[in-house]
């Protein structure tokens, strides 16, 4: 049997981010990684929140230096409707910015940099069993030989390997509706003139069928997702590659940016990746970002999400090893629960058509967009913003004196 402070399960931004902050406040920290890095992985368009979670643990000066896409803000447009959001124009938020990254690049910088601070990593060894009880993760290493580590707390940070929820019979039904995400990655697309080029770009397309990612990276790549629920996708009886075609050729702004680009790898796919948990906690284990619940992709809220967990989780698990009490309900559950409720109003209200109403509606006071600008930066919790106070209702009344006008 082997011993360590804290075990992590997963290499992804959520492991990487708690086990620096874990290290640098003095303790033992064993993450265990199945894949060998660079890994693909989709969900390339960054928050602000970022930039203060990484900043705070000392890791956004290695990403700084990687020289990753700068991205300002975001934009909506379908036919004749524009919308755009500099972040710069918030609640008077810390960061103003982020990044478009490519994440195969980006968690392995994450990692490197975890790793040089004192985590102990170990890549394609997978964790296949778990005593919570005795706290004991087993295993399977590179080799194939089978390892057991003791651990003081264990942290879930496997993503879509969702360890500890499948070992525990801790998943739930998420509450939202079924989709999927067809994506590939282009070259030569003609990107917006106006200084805005680093943004992403969210098409509308039909009558809100789907709509689609734009997400430029600074080498010419851009990566473009098509998202729409299944019954959609099966109702145009197309293959994946024929469907992402299709949708970029039937939506006019697509079109236009899309006309002389060429794709540089095959259309894939992803389907039914809303994920939730009855429980973020238990006596020794926490679960982290998509280990833990996973919305949506639309506001692009997953990696600040897994960010932010990963490293409320820490600072949570620094407390309880440094002899304090911890209240995981309240302090982690209920906490993170706030900001992931606000994203799921957003989610909810943008598949619904409410968003939209209140995006697309001329002449919004500048508390507003203000507001708005500050949720899609990532700052769910702020209690300024009226939207965080009161997210439902906060949308209803909107568009109810939108639709009155
Ligand atoms: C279609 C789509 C588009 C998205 N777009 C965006 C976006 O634009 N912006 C954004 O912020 N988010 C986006 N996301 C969400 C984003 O992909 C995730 O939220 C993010 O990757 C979560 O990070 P993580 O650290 O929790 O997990 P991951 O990044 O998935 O890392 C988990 C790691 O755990 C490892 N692992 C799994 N099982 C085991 C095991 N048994 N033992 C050891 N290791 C294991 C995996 O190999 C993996 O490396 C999108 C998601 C989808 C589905």
């Amino acid at each position: 049997m082997k011993h360590c402070d804290v075990f992590i399960i997963g290499g992804g931004p959520a492991g990487s981010i708690a086990g620096a902050k874990l290290v640098q406040a003095g303790f033992n920290v064993k993450l265990v990684e199945r894949q060998t890095f660079p890994r693909f992985v989709i969900g390339e368009s960054l928050l602000p929140r970022c930039n203060q979670l990484l900043a705070e643990a000392n890791m956004l000066e290695s990403i700084e230096n990687a020289g990753f896409q700068f991205k300002g803000g975001v934009a909506f447009q379908t036919p004749g409707k524009f919308e755009i959001y500099h972040f710069a124009d918030n609640l008077g938020e810390a960061h103003n910015s982020s990044f478009q990254v490519k994440r195969e690049l980006f968690d392995h910088e994450l990692l490197k940099d975890a790793e040089r601070k004192g985590v102990e990593v170990e890549f394609e060894s997978e964790v296949i069993a778990y005593d919570p009880e005795a706290n004991i993760v087993t295993v399977r290493t590179k080799q194939g030989d089978i390892e057991r580590y003791q651990a003081k707390k264990v942290i879930d940070a496997s993503g879509y390997g969702r360890v500890l929820p499948r070992l525990l019979d801790l998943d739930s039904t998420p509450k939202l509706a079924l989709r999927r995400a067809t994506f590939c990655r282009v070259e030569g697309d003609i990107r917006p003139a106006d200084g805005t080029d680093g943004y992403i770009y969210v098409d509308i397309h039909g009558d809100n069928d789907a709509w689609i990612w734009n997400i430029p990276f600074n080498d010419g790549i851009t990566s473009v997702g098509v998202v729409c629920t299944e019954e959609f996708f099966q109702s145009k009886n197309m293959n994946e590659s024929e469907f992402w075609d299709h949708i970029i050729d039937t939506t006019p702004a697509a079109k236009a940016r899309y006309a002389h680009a060429k794709k540089i790898n095959d259309v894939g796919f992803l389907s039914g990746y809303s994920a939730a948990v009855k429980k973020l906690y238990g006596s020794n284990f926490v679960l982290v970002g998509n280990a833990s619940e996973f919305l949506d992709p639309v506001f692009s809220s997953g990696v600040t999400l897994a960010l932010e967990s990963g490293s409320v989780a820490a600072d949570l698990t620094i407390k309880e090893l440094n002899g304090e009490t911890v209240d995981w309900q309240v302090e982690y559950e209920d906490y993170m629960l706030r900001g992931i409720n606000v994203f799921r109003e957003f989610v909810t209200a943008w598949y619904d058509g409410r968003l939209q109403t209140i995006f697309f509606a001329d002449d919004k006071e500048p508390r507003i967009k203000q507001s708005i600008t500050s949720v899609l930066s990532g700052y769910v919790w702020n209690p300024k913003n009226f939207f965080v106070k009161n997210s439902g209702r906060a949308v209803d009344t909107l568009v109810s004196i939108i639709e009155a006008r």
